[in-house]
């Protein structure tokens, strides 16, 4: 996008979990702003406020002080505008692979007809490969077809945003690198903004136009990944960029071993 306006900015974000009258801090100051179509993968180590920050983007808390906008305007709460996929599977138990997919299809509020709605699901289901399994019930699927599943019913929502909290986490590595790809291809495809919460340098490489680094509770640096899309992962490692952004990242986390939040401060 070339116009000033960005899709979402976050403006010196500050957040406090309190307890026990006391505010434990856990974002200072965040600052970001983030372009439409833009994919964003937010790094850093545990406890350091990535899923923090992805619940204040979601809506589901509100910053103490600073202010979070999309499209120019503030989150007050969650919407229909922000798809997000959680790291534990979310489906709903009752609701068949296909049945979850035409639940995000029924939420995204577009007028659609029975028949669009169930080729749509058909297209979705499709994508993440699982045709064949469209009629199981999540107990019926292993946990690499579950987070398929939550992708699907997330790009269902045909949100202009996608958030999504470490979703691979679980997952084993074979299944994780098709994950990886499916999702990268399926974002550029579909054109959506994501912020999406990692722990894995590679998988960040893979997936971002933009790695920002978190130090605990605020932004360390980010760093631009020029690679074009869509990535495949043998010949992304085989790149001179991808070995220079994998050393600034390892050294980007070597730095900051030493270093923790401030404690818990009385209120
Ligand atoms: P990350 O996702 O990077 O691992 P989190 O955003 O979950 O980090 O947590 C950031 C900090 O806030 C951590 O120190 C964590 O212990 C603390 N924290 C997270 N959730 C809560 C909560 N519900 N109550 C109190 N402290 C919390
Ligand atoms: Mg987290």
């Amino acid at each position: 996008m070339t116009t000033a306006e960005p899709k979402i900015a976050i403006r010196n974000v500050s957040f406090d979990y309190v307890s026990e009258k006391k505010a434990f801090p856990a974002l200072q100051n965040v600052s970001l702003e983030i372009r439409e179509g833009e994919f964003i993968c937010l790094l850093g180590a545990s406890g350091c406020g990535k899923s923090t920050l992805l619940s204040l983007l979601n809506g589901l808390q509100r910053p103490r002080s600073g202010e979070i906008t999309l499209n120019g305007k503030p989150v007050k709460g969650p919407g229909i505008d922000r798809a997000v996929v959680f790291q534990q599977y979310s489906l709903f138990p009752w609701l068949t692979v296909k049945g979850n997919v035409l639940f995000g299809i029924r939420q995204s509020g577009k007028k659609y007809s029975r028949k669009e709605r169930e080729d749509l699901a058909h297209r979705y289901v499709e994508q993440v490969g699982l045709t064949a399994a469209a009629d199981r019930y999540p107990s019926q699927l292993s946990g690499g077809m579950k987070q398929r599943v939550a992708v699907a019913r997330a790009l269902a929502l045909e949100s202009e945003v996608l958030l999504l909290d470490e979703p691979f986490g679980a997952i084993d590595p074979k299944l994780r690198l098709e994950l990886q790809e499916l999702v990268s291809r399926l974002c550029v495809e579909h054109r959506r903004t994501v912020v999406f919460v990692t722990h894995d340098l590679d998988e960040a490489i893979l997936l971002a136009d933009r790695i920002v680094v978190m130090a605990p509770g605020r932004i360390r640096n980010t760093l631009p990944v020029s690679l074009p899309h869509p990535r495949v992962r043998e010949e992304l490692i085989r790149t001179e960029e991808y070995e220079k952004l994998h050393r600034q990242l390892i050294m980007a986390f070597y730095d900051q071993v030493e270093e923790t939040i401030d404690a818990g401060v009385a209120l």
